[in-house]
């Protein structure tokens, strides 16, 4: 933050030559650290949740499909049916695979122009594998994929869908207020096929203004900045992805094997988050294990939706180091063991 300040970035217009060519710069780098393709788009928007809004009203224009178990991909449709009355959506169980259910969700989004699924459901501690056969029964369907708070953490295949997009204060560690929205050749001709011009952030307008670097809106510039310095330090996505995976599964091994009255909340194994371990017990216990972390200096991710009070979450996101995540082990044994 000092060297962005002492640089004057901060200063400059967002359509200055400056902020253009550190736009360039910090683009490039999501391509290379995060492996995406050459020929998918990479632009800024505010938010994950901007990223909802922009595929309903620039790429759907009667029907999508919502496929989902948790509470974000349940807000992702709520909002899209506000926009498209004609939004259909599935929800399929927290222990299911939706490898498993393909038959019956590939049929009921056989009309759907976009199939919409959260690739890491944050609310439970799910993910699913990104399959286009496997989710849509019709190849012209694109693949709309919320990868909020797994990008940057695991990695993908970019191919098997065609919108993907994050926020950096899950795993890129930034503060939060700023998004990243990537799109395949595919979405961008259905863009133009839609023709959707209305909205300052419309995926047309928006693409328009990449084209040469500078954002649709005035954008948090120190936050591109940021982007751009820790892309330049971490290592390649597969390098850290397959910590993070390891990481995860010394985590479930950690309460697997212990005799803590607590339960991961995830039971089949085959579906457990790699980024976001949820953990489950009564509400009294929760409490104790929230208010003791905090006083041990950690605070630990409260339950959300329907688990507020009986559960916690752990953010297995990179920017977490080996020694913070020692600290909270020896916490939860004193607290628990
Ligand atoms: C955090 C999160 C969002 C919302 O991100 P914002 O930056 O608040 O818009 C959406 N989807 C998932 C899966 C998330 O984890």
């Amino acid at each position: 933050m000092q060297d962005a300040f002492k640089s004057g970035i901060l200063s400059v217009n967002h359509r200055s030559p400056e902020c253009v060519e550190m736009v360039r710069n910090t683009i490039n780098l999501l391509h290379k650290k995060l492996d995406i393709p050459a020929d998918y788009s990479v632009y800024f928007i505010s938010s994950a949740t901007e990223a909802w809004e922009i595929i309903a009203q620039s790429l759907v224009k009667e029907n999508s499909f919502h496929v989902y178990n948790g509470a974000f991909g349940k807000k992702w449709f709520e909002y899209t049916q506000k926009l498209i009355p004609g939004a259909k959506g599935y929800a399929f169980g927290l222990n299911e695979n939706l490898a498993n259910l393909s038959a019956e969700i590939r049929s009921a989004g056989s009309e759907a122009e976009v199939i919409c699924i959260t690739q890491n459901e944050t609310s439970n501690g799910t993910q699913v594998l990104v399959n286009r056969q496997k989710i849509a029964q019709n190849q012209e369907s694109l693949i709309a994929v919320d990868a909020t708070s797994s990008m940057a953490g695991i990695t993908f295949d970019w191919t098997q869908g065609d919108i993907w997009f994050t926020s950096v204060q899950k795993c890129l560690g930034l503060p939060a207020g700023a998004g990243i929205m990537i799109c395949s050749p595919k979405a961008l001709k259905k863009a133009e096929e839609t023709g959707e011009n209305k909205h300052y952030n419309s995926l047309l307008f928006i693409h328009e203004n990449f084209a040469k670097f500078q954002t649709h809106y005035t954008p948090n510039v120190l936050n591109i900045y940021l982007l751009n310095r820790v892309l330049e330090e971490i290592q390649e996505i597969s390098y850290i992805s397959d910590k993070i995976r390891k990481q995860a599964d010394d985590w479930y091994s950690f309460f697997e094997n212990s005799s803590f009255k607590t339960s991961l909340l995830v039971e089949n194994n085959t579906v457990r988050s790699d980024t976001v371990i949820a953990v489950k017990g009564d509400e009294e216990l929760i409490k104790t294990i929230k208010n003791q972390s905090k006083t041990a200096g950690i605070t630990l991710g409260n339950g959300y939706g329907d688990w507020k009070n009986n559960t916690f979450r752990i953010a297995n996101f990179p920017a977490i180091d080996l020694l913070e995540i020692e600290k909270l082990k020896n916490t939860l044994v004193q607290i628990l063991g």
